[in-house]
C-alpha cells in the first residue's frame, strides 16, 4: 500500500468529529441576497457546524456571526485574470489569516498564490459552468481542488464538475473534490450541497487543516462511513444507496447496485483488479443525491 492510499485510510478512521459545513456563499456584501447575520443563520438552523462567507472580492469580518458550536469561516471569491475563453476566473479562498490583496487585472496563478501565503484553503469554482478547459486546469498550480457540485450551477444544468476532476486525476494531479451550494439566496439555491470534515475540533485552524489534508467528502444527502483501501480491496460504507460506483481511469473502474425490488445498499466490497491511476467513490441514493469521497491515487 502506497503512503497516498495509507493516508487516504485516515479521515474514517482518524480521532476527531465530522463537522457539516457550506464552504461558498453569497450575501448583501456582494450579490446574495441575505444579510451575513441572515445567511448563518439559515445554515445554523438546519443542522450546519460552520459556514464560509466567501462574497465577490470582498473579505467581510465574520468574528461577530459565530454562535456556541457554529462557526463562520472568513473567505472571498475572487475574480482575477481572464480563462481560456475570456471569462474572468471564479477563484474561492477561506479561512484567511489576512488580507490578500487579489485585483481584477490580477494574475490568476499570482492570486492563488497570494491567497494561499495569507493561511487560506483555495479551490476553482464550478468548473463547467464556467467553461475552464483541461490545458488550464492542469496548468494552474497550487489549488487544492474542484467543485464537483453546485447548487446554484445547477440551475443552468452546469452544477456538476466530476468530468474535469476525473480528467485532472486521470493525470496524475491529486485534486480534493468539493460540493458546496455557492447560495444567493435565489431559486432555492440552499442547502443541497456540502461537506462533511473529520477534525479534532471545531475552529477555523482545524478546519482548514482537514480541509487541506483530504480529510473530509463531498455531499448533496449520502453519508459514508468508511473508505478503506487493503492490499487488494476496496471497502464502503455508508448510508442506503442505490449505487456505489468506484470511479478510475477512462473506462476503469467498478460499481455495485441494489436489486429492483431488493434492500438498498448500505457497503460495498470492490477487488481492486479493474482501477488503474486513482480510484474515488460515489454513493448515489433513490432520490439521485450523491456523495463524494476524495480520490485515492494507486
Ligand atoms: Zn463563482
Ligand atoms: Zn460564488
Amino acid at each position: 500500500m502506497s503512503q497516498t492510499m495509507s493516508g487516504f485510510c485516515h479521515p474514517f478512521a482518524a480521532p476527531g468529529n465530522w463537522y457539516r459545513g457550506n464552504l461558498h456563499l453569497h450575501t448583501t456584501a456582494s450579490d446574495g441576497r441575505r444579510t451575513p447575520r441572515a445567511a448563518a443563520a439559515w445554515y445554523r438552523a438546519h443542522g450546519y457546524d460552520f459556514v464560509a462567507v466567501t462574497d465577490h472580492d470582498a473579505l467581510i469580518p465574520v468574528a461577530g456571526l459565530a454562535q456556541p458550536g457554529f462557526l463562520v469561516l472568513p473567505g472571498m471569491e475572487v475574480h482575477p485574470g481572464r480563462t481560456e475563453l475570456g471569462e474572468p476566473y471564479h477563484v474561492v479562498a477561506v479561512g484567511l489569516r489576512r488580507e490578500a490583496a487579489v485585483a481584477r487585472e490580477s494574475d490568476v496563478q499570482q492570486a492563488i498564490d497570494a491567497l494561499r501565503d495569507a493561511g487560506a484553503f483555495v479551490w476553482l469554482a464550478h468548473p463547467h459552468w464556467l467553461g475552464l478547459t483541461l490545458l488550464e486546469l492542469a496548468r494552474l498550480r497550487g489549488y487544492a481542488g474542484l467543485e464537483v457540485y453546485n447548487t446554484t450551477c445547477a440551475r443552468f444544468a452546469k452544477g456538476l464538475g466530476a468530468a474535469q476532476w476525473d480528467d485532472l486525476l486521470a493525470r496524475g494531479r491529486l485534486l480534493w473534490g468539493l460540493a458546496v451550494d455557492d447560495t444567493h439566496w435565489e431559486g432555492r439555491d440552499w442547502g443541497r450541497g456540502w461537506v462533511m470534515v473529520k477534525a479534532t475540533e471545531l475552529t477555523p485552524e482545524a478546519i482548514v487543516e482537514a480541509l487541506a489534508a483530504g480529510r473530509f467528502y463531498a455531499t448533496q444527502g449520502p453519508e459514508i462511513y468508511e473508505v478503506t483501501v487493503a492490499s487488494q480491496e476496496l471497502y464502503v460504507r455508508c448510508s442506503p444507496v442505490q449505487s456505489i460506483t468506484c470511479v478510475s481511469l477512462a473506462g476503469w473502474g467498478s460499481y455495485a447496485l441494489a436489486p429492483a425490488r431488493g434492500p438498498l445498499l448500505t457497503e460495498a466490497r470492490f477487488p481492486l483488479r479493474h482501477e488503474r491511476v486513482y480510484l474515488r467513490v460515489e454513493c448515489s441514493d433513490s432520490r439521485g443525491r450523491t456523495a463524494w469521497s476524495q480520490p485515492v491515487m494507486l
